[in-house]
């Protein structure tokens, strides 16, 4: 079958990936020269640990209480504009226990399934992209934080996933070439990391020698569809391609290119920045989660990235100097003896995860357009779920029984 494959993110070029692998005959476009988007600067972790989807109780008072602060890591520009309103309240109707009861094993096993794959890709991508297995250290400094950490610890224990507590001398002898300062953490020696830009190059080179074909700088701006199938695809500068399977990866941008088809897949951009140091004085080898201050560090080769921040501002790709503060002073307090540079003399990186409301990604065929494919709103864990998204698409593409119940991922699910 021919497929067309919008979106050259991670969602896009694993799902070209696994449909390459099943025999099809890929087309992979993307508006950029397939190097920008929210899947090159991340933090490159890949989590198991991670099962709690961002809508669940207690958020909206914490995130209401960090609103009011300017180097907060969470905050949303007030503005009128009804798809916000709209994915709020679909955000609020989320953060139910049940729900979250309901979406955590989903989330473990989708994270645990692209974990596995991610071993099966380093072996086979040419190109080694660092993934190493050394688990990832929530890290606490104050008795909240350890109180908030330790009661994760436990919850992912209940499900299956390895969580253990480490006081501030199992934390020296882990990291011994670099001074931690923390009460304590908790390592989920399940997890894995990897350098981002380095995936998605190998990946890219791969498929180019797999015979799949690229079209960079090929803007979607429409469709034409015939009997409510999609026939061709219209883009910016004027061609018409005609079509027979689509699969839409477009990230943060997908909800806007699905308007025209009346499909509602609610998408908010969650902005964050990362910052990565070249080789720094002093690095640690395990990645960990500030936890008071929700900043993501990890070492990438010789490398130190440290990244954070969701801010909900509608696509605006402007640097805000205060929550890069936010996130820049956060580093010393943890590891005090790694030299940072000034923040006007280092590089900002800037990335829109695609959020969708109830924190669990889109993933299955439209109901409404037979031959059109949806993958997005992956949120804080697209990197990490790159390859079970590309694996359970190419299922769906084929229409086979797919190897995760999708029943709750379906993109139409909100009407
Ligand atoms: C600071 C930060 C840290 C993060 N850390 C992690 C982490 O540690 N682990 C993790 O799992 N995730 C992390 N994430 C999240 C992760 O980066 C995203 O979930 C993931 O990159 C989303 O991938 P995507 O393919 O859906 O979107 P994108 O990577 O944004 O790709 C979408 C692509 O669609 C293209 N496109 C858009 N519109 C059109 C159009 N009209 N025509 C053609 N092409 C179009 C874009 O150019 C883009 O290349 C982090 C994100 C940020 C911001």
């Amino acid at each position: 079958m021919k497929v067309h494959v919008i979106g050259g993110g991670v969602i896009g070029l694993c799902s070209a990936y696994y449909l390459q692998k099943a025999g099809h005959e890929v087309t992979i476009l993307d508006k950029g020269d397939f190097g920008a988007g929210c899947s090159f600067g991340n933090a490159g972790m890949i989590v198991p640990s991670h099962f709690v989807p961002l809508a669940s109780p207690g958020v909206i008072s914490k995130g209401l209480r960090w609103m009011f602060s300017a180097s907060s890591p969470f905050y949303i520009r007030p503005r009128l504009d009804l798809q916000l309103a709209q994915w709020l309240w679909h955000f609020y109707r989320a953060c139910t226990p049940e729900k979250v009861r309901a979406a955590m094993p989903i989330i473990r096993d989708l994270n645990q399934g692209s974990r596995l794959l991610y071993q099966d890709l380093s072996s086979e991508l040419a190109v080694p992209f660092d993934l190493e297995n050394k688990g990832l250290i929530m890290l606490f400094r104050s008795a909240k934080g350890e109180k908030e950490e330790i009661s994760g610890a436990e919850m992912a224990n209940d499900l299956g996933v390895q969580a253990e507590v480490l006081s501030t001398n199992d934390l020296a002898s882990l990291e011994g070439g670099t001074r931690l300062q923390a009460r304590g953490g908790v390592l989920y020696p399940g997890d894995s990391h990897l350098s981002p830009h380095l995936f998605m190059k190998a990946i890219v080179d791969y498929l180019k020698v797999a015979g799949v074909k690229f079209l960079p700088n090929t803007i979607l701006a429409g469709w034409d569809t015939q009997k409510s199938k999609v026939t061709h695809i219209r883009t910016q500068s004027g061609n018409r391609l005609p079509v027979d399977q689509v699969v839409l990866a477009a990230g943060s941008w997908s909800q806007k290119i699905l308007r025209p088809l009346k499909i509602n897949m609610p998408i908010q951009d969650g902005k964050g920045y990362s910052v990565t140091l070249t080789a720094p004085n002093e690095r640690p080898t395990i990645p960990s989660i500030l936890s008071e201050d929700k900043v993501a560090i990890t070492p990438m080769g010789k490398d130190l990235r440290f990244g954070g921040t969701l801010e909900l501002g509608g696509m605006n790709g402007s640097v805000n100097p205060k929550r890069v503060q936010g996130i820049m002073s956060s580093l010393p307090r943890y590891y005090p003896n790694i030299n940072l540079p000034k923040q006007q003399d280092v590089d900002i990186w800037v990335g829109f995860r695609p959020c969708s409301p109830d924190g669990l990604p889109y993933i299955g065929r439209s109901s409404q357009v037979p031959n059109l494919v949806l993958a997005g709103g992956h949120a804080m864990m697209g990197m990490s779920l790159g390859p079970i998204t590309g694996k359970l698409i190419a299922e769906v593409v084929d229409k086979q029984q797919p190897s995760v119940d999708l029943s709750l991922l379906q993109p139409e699910r909100y009407g």
